[in-house]
């Protein structure tokens, strides 16, 4: 307090225009740690913690992690595409949709011995999980390939590492038989919000993605899924993303937030990086906020590092289970 007076003593007239109230990321993390989860978030809600000031966010992201987390692990996880390209379906952002010509060469399913020499070279490397990718819409009609899989969880699973798998779509059969096999965690993106789903792919369903991650979730299997900033997306689509993710049953155990990197032949490949889009935002940011009275011109954090919020959030929300957070390489 004696701070704080000292504080407004120094700013003088400035300090009537300081901002000393608490912001909803303040607020909703001393809930978090008092309370616990909760799953029926409105997007009002997210959307005030997602326009709390960046420091806020991480200050109280990073204390309701320490909460729940074992906040001095780090998991470091491998992952390797076992199966490269050729897929069917035309998400606009990646090079492996055999619908766009991004130069990419589709490849085979790699076999056993090259996938577990992978493994192993990842747990030399200090790994502790081994994450396994495939370029398809889902593995039905792929019996031959799926029992390959199982297979390839069994073995790494028998060498001691976590497994986690992402092959597309799955039918609750599949997730059953991935479980039994001894899959730890299955990674199934929604990408963005229902609204701008349409807008990034056409060839299935928002639901088709809901359908799988219950099928996952039902068999007991660690969900993994999170989306992509940077997709042409407004901020209310990522409020919808954080919103369905935070409004699941349960939540999933891992949130990935990854940015676009735009590929040559891709629908997406002209689309701005996320730091020009920062700087557009910060420029708008400093026009929106000059002070008329002094002519010193003022910014938003909001304005400026509004997609460094969002990846913050999944520390308020994914908030059920102690374990480390997870480093994929
Ligand atoms: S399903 Fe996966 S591999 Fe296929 S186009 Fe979409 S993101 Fe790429």
């Amino acid at each position: 307090m004696l701070m704080i007076r000292s504080l407004r003593t120094q700013l003088g007239p400035w300090a009537s225009r300081a901002s000393f109230s608490t912001s909803a990321a303040a607020v909703e993390a001393e809930r978090t740690i008092r309370d616990g989860y909760r799953n029926d978030w409105s997007k009002e809600e997210i959307k005030s913690i997602y326009d709390s000031p960046i420091l806020d966010l991480v200050f109280h992201g990073a204390q309701v992690h320490r909460h729940v987390h074992k906040f001095r692990e780090v998991q470091q996880c491998t992952l390797l595409s076992i199966k490269t390209g050729g897929c069917s379906e035309d998400c606009s952002y990646c090079p492996q949709s055999s619908r766009y010509d991004t130069g990419l060469k589709a490849q085979r399913l790699m076999n056993k011995g090259a996938v577990v020499a992978a493994a192993k070279k990842a747990k030399e490397a200090g790994s502790t999980r081994f994450c396994m990718g495939a370029a398809w819409r889902d593995t039905v009609g792929r019996k031959t390939n799926f029992s390959q899989i199982l297979d390839y969880v069994k073995e790494i699973r028998d060498m001691g590492m976590e497994v986690c798998c992402t092959l597309g779509m799955l039918e609750k059969q599949q997730a059953l038989e991935l479980k039994k096999a001894g899959l730890t965690a299955y990674n199934h993106n929604l990408d963005t919000s229902r609204e701008h789903y349409p807008n990034i792919i056409t060839t299935r369903t928002y639901d088709e993605r809901l359908e799988t991650l219950q099928y996952v979730r039902e068999a007991g299997i660690s969900v993994c899924s999170g989306g992509i900033i940077g997709l042409g997306e407004a901020e209310e689509d990522r409020v919808g993303l954080l919103h369905t993710l935070a409004t699941l049953p349960n939540h999933p155990e891992s949130v990935p937030i990854n940015a676009l990197v735009a590929v040559k032949g891709t629908p997406l490949q002209d689309q701005k990086t996320l730091s020009d889009t920062h700087r557009d935002r910060e420029e708008k940011g400093f026009e929106a906020y000059s002070d008329s009275n002094t002519g010193l011109r003022q910014t938003t954090p909001t304005a400026i590092t509004s997609d460094l919020a969002s990846v913050d959030l999944q520390s308020l929300y994914n908030s059920q289970a102690e374990r480390p957070l997870h480093l994929r390489l």
